[in-house]
């Protein structure tokens, strides 16, 4: 069995220190080995004389498909995952751009400046359009479920901007519509909404509306007060914008309104994503933290090796945690 396997052609390996992850990019399953644990495999896989190998690690590997036997044509394994996503394609998610317009000025704004070029004509979705669109998806996702295959994880709406709350009546608005449309059986009881903002115009009223109906609030902040605030600042001026953002995410909590810190990674906080981490736990109080990777815009320009770089990061954070769960 030993000579007859070797890696699949979707392994791939990250090492850092002592520890190399062996990740899987089809299952996007991850397992770890010291130097030693790694020597002895490849030592195996090669059957280099004097060396044992631990059946039970090599079963394992062969059965998560990390190892397969050498003549294995992987393409077939490919196609089959092609063909699951793609047999039906169909909308589950609707995102409604709110406003192309905002208070803040990111440096990194990923619109390509759009929110923040003075030329730019400034456009609030009105309500007719976002209701219309509300009805035109619960008519596709009425379709999609009629294909016995058609599961997606929670069909949803994304409020997004701008800063969607620039927009808020038309948000209330399209969310009573929505209420509507479910308790008549013509949008799914399942149904998630959720809305990215910068947190900045949040108040009482928006949150407890977000709370009273399960919306989750997707609020950007970028690390301690001066990573958050060397790029998130102020339209028309330089001033950080952490204080206002903190104030809106603490209202959220105090509503019971479900939050979520959606953190941008640059190369002011990608040294310290295991910190901020905690702290977005215990010292903002959220338990919810997406991180988003940098991507290059007309007037942020990344490095790639800053782009693999960040990912790696991030990687390892999670597998760290996927680790200590264990
Ligand atoms: S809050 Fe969002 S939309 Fe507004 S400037 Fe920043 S990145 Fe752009």
């Amino acid at each position: 069995m030993k000579k007859s396997v070797r890696f699949s052609d979707f392994v791939h390996f990250f090492e850092r220190n002592d520890t190399t992850a062996i990740f899987h990019a089809l299952s996007r399953e991850v397992v770890f080995a010291n130097k030693e644990n790694l020597t002895e495999l490849n030592n195996c896989l090669s059957q280099a004389p004097g060396t044992d190998a631990n059946n039970e690690t090599i079963n394992y590997l062969l059965q998560e498909k990390f190892l397969v036997p050498v003549n294995t044509d992987e393409t077939d394994s490919l196609k089959l995952m092609q063909e699951s996503i793609l047999q039906h394609p169909c909308i589950d998610t609707l995102y409604l751009l709110l406003t192309n317009n905002c208070n803040f000025a990111c440096k990194y704004c990923f619109f390509e400046g759009s929110y923040n070029n003075p030329k730019e004509k400034t456009i609030n979705m009105t309500k007719k359009l976002a209701i219309d669109s509300v009805r035109q998806f619960a008519g596709f996702l009425k379709k999609a479920c009629e294909y016995t295959d058609f599961n997606p994880y929670e069909p949803g709406i994304v409020f997004y901007g701008g800063e969607p709350f620039i927009n808020a009546d038309i948000f209330f608005a399209t969310v009573e519509e929505v209420v509507t449309l479910k308790n008549s059986g013509l949008l799914p009881q399942n149904l998630a909404m959720n809305i990215n903002t910068n947190g900045s115009l949040i108040n009482h009223e928006i949150a407890s509306f977000c709370a009273k109906h399960n919306i989750e609030v997707d609020v950007s902040l970028d690390g301690y007060q001066s990573m958050h605030d060397a790029c998130r600042v102020w339209k028309g001026g330089n001033n950080g914008t952490f204080a206002e953002v903190m104030k809106g995410i603490n209202i959220l909590r105090e509503a019971g309104a479900k939050t979520c810190i959606s953190c941008t990674i640059s190369e002011t906080n990608v040294e310290e994503l295991p910190d901020i981490f905690n702290w977005f736990l215990d010292g903002a109080g959220v338990g919810n933290v997406g991180f988003n990777p940098l991507l290059n815009s007309h007037q942020y320009k990344i490095d790639d090796s800053f782009c693999v770089h960040a990912k790696e990061t991030l990687n390892w954070l999670i597998w760290d945690l996927y680790r200590q769960a264990k």
